[in-house]
């Protein structure tokens, strides 16, 4: 066992400081695996970035089951970016509660919050070019004119990843949400929620609609913006001498080689080896493989793992928690209980420590 992420504690809130006095109003999005961190740890970690001043009076979670791992931990709004729906999030515990913000993205999703007890905080989505949720330009005017039995808290906006033309996308998009009247109502409704805007984007959105206020959403840029910060490694559990030839593993492969089995930690439960091997692709890339005889020629896969300063073959497929990985003769094999780095993608990766220093 042992897959840890190590976090250069100094750097790393540095960072976060950093996008929060960027972003005014930001809004850290504290979902799914918690980034690798851990939601709970993130929720904390909102809370220090709010005491500090700049951001973080109100995080966003995902999804409704995500609320209680937060809401004991920070003490602020939140936000979950799910839209609302009849059978998940509504008439239960949570639809009056006055630190939860609804999204919602159907007009009969509305009704139906409007009916439910107390007064639902509510923010209304308007559909992006994503297609993923939300209303369309005149579903949102409805929506305004309709939302009476509930607290109307602005309009979100969910854009793709950012290739360029998120603000040309964001400002077609105030146009619908002036046009609605949002701006018209209280301070509150006046709010647009946005993601993937650029620092320069938002500033340029909100020095064009000064009467609105804008609150960006952001996760990976925020927990994981700044990858220097942060190192993945496993430790050798073993190594064993292998011969060409000789049967290894669950499924008695042989290697035509000679070299050395290491046994790491990090497996399928951790996240290891979901990805799709990189590279070799392409049918050329393949000859030029099979012309140089390398590991990837045998049918190996590459791992994630860094050994004496290369990145590892996959002896066989990665085990639940360990992996085995190939190390031809020659290389430097290193001793049980060395650390070995590890690239992973940290939104799948379920790490068994994290370490802050
Ligand atoms: C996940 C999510 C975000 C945060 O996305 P990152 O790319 O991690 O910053 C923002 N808004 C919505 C609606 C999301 O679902």
């Amino acid at each position: 066992m042992s897959l840890v992420l190590h976090v250069d504690g100094d750097r790393w809130r540095a960072h976060l400081r950093h996008v929060a006095e960027e972003r005014p109003g930001l809004v850290p999005v504290v979902k799914g695996n918690g980034y690798g961190f851990g939601n709970g740890r993130l929720a904390r970690r909102t809370a220090w970035l709010a005491g500090l001043g700049p951001g973080g009076d109100t995080l966003a979670v995902g999804t409704y089951a995500e609320i209680d791992d937060v809401a004991t931990r920070f003490d602020g709004d939140i936000v979950v970016l799910a839209p609302w729906r009849p059978w998940a999030g509504g008439g239960s515990e949570h639809s009056a509660d006055p630190r939860v913000i609804h999204t919602v993205g159907r007009l009969g999703d509305l009704a139906a919050l409007s009916d439910a007890p107390g007064r639902p905080r509510v923010v209304l989505e308007r559909l992006t070019s994503m297609k993923r949720h939300g209303l369309t330009a005149r579903g949102l005017r409805e929506a305004v004119a309709e939302a009476h039995g509930v607290r109307l808290e602005g309009v979100s906006i969910h854009l793709p990843l950012d290739r360029g033309d998120n603000l040309a996308e964001a400002e077609e998009l105030m146009t619908d949400v002036v046009a609605a009247g949002l701006g018209e109502r209280d301070e509150r409704a006046a709010t647009v929620w946005v993601s993937h805007l650029r620092a320069d984007d938002l500033a340029a959105l909100a020095a064009q609609y000064p009467d609105f206020t804008f609150r960006p959403r952001i996760g990976t840029e925020l927990w994981l913006g700044d990858r220097g910060a942060l190192r993945v490694t496993a430790r050798v559990l073993d190594a064993h001498p292998v011969e060409r030839g000789e049967q290894f593993g669950y499924r008695g492969r042989v290697l035509p080689r000679t070299g050395t089995l290491l046994v790491v930690s990090g497996g399928t439960a951790h996240g290891i080896g979901l990805e799709a091997p990189t590279g070799e692709g392409s049918v050329r890339a393949r000859a030029v493989t099979l012309a140089r005889g390398g590991l990837d020629a045998l049918g190996l896969a590459r791992s994630p793992f860094t050994v004496a300063g290369k990145p590892r073959y996959f002896a066989e497929p990665p085990h639940m928690q360990a992996s085995m990985l190939f190390l031809p003769s020659g290389a430097e094999v290193p001793a049980v209980g060395d650390e070995v780095d590890v690239r992973v993608r940290f939104t799948t990766t379920t790490f068994d420590a994290v370490e802050i220093s």
